[in-house]
């Protein structure tokens, strides 16, 4: 039975089509450039792992409970969709002996993740990340080697009114006892805490400090800071990244509320954030989690890495005004008669060894359509060839019109 309806796409994904993948490119290729030359190496992780791999990275977080693309194959196993990046690149240290070879393995990914949310405009349910993780080395000029990476790429990009936030939070040597200091601040303000916030009060407080919700706010000013009780280690350390930042010449701004909701999560956390008119967007965000292996069972390795979203990025960069490098073709050759085509087809095949993008009518257009159609097709130089002369055409330039030997000539330089 033929369907009624053409089969449409599922739900929350999207096509990457020409018009897109050409800006996204130019993301892409920047994102290779700029960590290949920081020294890291691109890795690819399947998107498919073992649930039991991501949901202990995302223990207790909503997102990994409610957002999981998680089902059973068809050999009876758990598996799950990636949400993001980390886990299976971790998983792929150990397992690929990455943890033998000199450290810290710096590595890079580009590729899908999936969270099964409730689309909406720059959020899809497939979205694409440039992640970044550094693994094997405790060292704070690796926080700023990382931050120093995205911010070269960001820039890069032509993106402005970037900020970058920053914080610690600490350890599993400092954090208990500053977590208790921010309970006793809060469990008098409690009744006016909004209702998650309460809840969070005694099991995980410090995410009351990145509370987003309008009556929550006027507390966190006065709320004890992280950075003011951090042990002599991770003082050291936030020191020293800070230093490192300050001589690589990236500006930063000190966010005391910048904070993560896992304990795995130690000391350096940033997000790079764009300030758009009315409106601000979180464009990167990382930070240091040596806790992490532990808690997927492997030999405590210290860690530290981001995750870029490109759909979000990509509207960033189209706000900016930000254009794709490569678009259309560089010449399209008219013909006057389809006759002519054995003629001008080595031509053709010379101008796409140079590595330009050369096109010819294989419609039978009149001559009038293949003009119209290499302007649609963005052609940056439409030649109208002939057996004796052509006429070169470019958009702002007159027309000129050339004996076609010496055209020939003229385009193999
Ligand atoms: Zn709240
Ligand atoms: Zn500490």
């Amino acid at each position: 039975m033929p369907r009624t309806e053409p089969i449409k796409a599922v739900r929350g994904v999207h096509d990457l089509l020409p018009q897109e993948r050409a800006l996204w490119r130019t993301v892409e290729i920047a994102a290779t450039r700029v960590a290949r030359s920081f020294g890291y190496q691109e890795i690819v992780t399947p998107i498919i792992e073992h649930a039991e791999l991501i949901e202990r990275v995302g223990e207790d977080t909503d997102a990994v409970a409610k957002e999981l693309y998680r089902f059973e194959d068809r050999g009876g196993r758990q598996v799950a969709l990636r949400p993001e990046a980390t886990a299976g690149i971790v998983r792929a240290y150990f397992e690929g002996h990455l943890n033998q070879g000199p450290q810290p393995a710096r590595l890079f990914l580009i590729g899908p993740m999936f969270r099964y949310n409730r689309p909406q405009k720059g959020r899809y349910r497939q979205f694409f990340q440039f992640d970044v993780e550094a693994i094997g080395a405790e060292s704070p000029a690796v926080d700023a080697e990382v931050i120093e990476l995205a911010a070269t790429w960001l820039h890069e990009l032509g993106l402005r009114d970037l900020r970058l936030d920053l914080n610690s939070i600490g350890d599993a040597k400092c954090r208990p006892a500053y977590l208790d200091l921010l309970r006793a601040y809060y469990r008098p303000l409690k009744a006016e805490l909004h209702g998650e916030c309460q809840r969070r009060l005694e099991t995980n407080p410090l995410l009351l400090l990145d509370c987003k919700v309008p009556q929550c706010q006027p507390f966190k000013a006065k709320a004890p800071r992280v950075t003011d009780h951090l042990c002599d280690e991770c003082a050291a350390a936030w020191e020293a990244v800070r230093r490192l930042l300050h001589a690589a010449g990236i500006e930063y701004r000190l966010d005391p509320h910048l904070v993560r909701g896992l304990d795995y999560y130690t000391r350096t956390a940033f997000e790079f954030v764009v300030e758009a008119i009315g409106a601000q967007s979180s464009i990167a965000g990382g930070g240091r989690y040596d806790g992490l292996i532990e808690q997927l069972g492997g030999k405590p390795t210290p860690g530290i890495g981001f995750g870029a979203g490109v759909e979000r990025l990509l509207l960033s960069l189209e706000a900016a005004g930000v254009t794709a490098e490569e678009q259309g073709l560089d010449v399209f050759l008219a013909l006057h008669e389809a006759e002519l085509k054995p003629r001008v087809m080595p031509l053709v095949t010379e101008l796409r060894r140079q590595g330009l993008r050369a096109e010819v009518d294989h419609g039978g257009r009149s001559l009038k359509g293949q003009l119209t159609h290499a302007r649609r097709l963005g052609a940056a130089t439409i030649i109208e060839w002939g057996l004796e002369r052509s006429v070169v055409r470019r958009p702002g330039q007159p027309d000129e019109e050339v004996p076609t030997a010496e055209l020939v000539e003229r385009l193999k330089q």
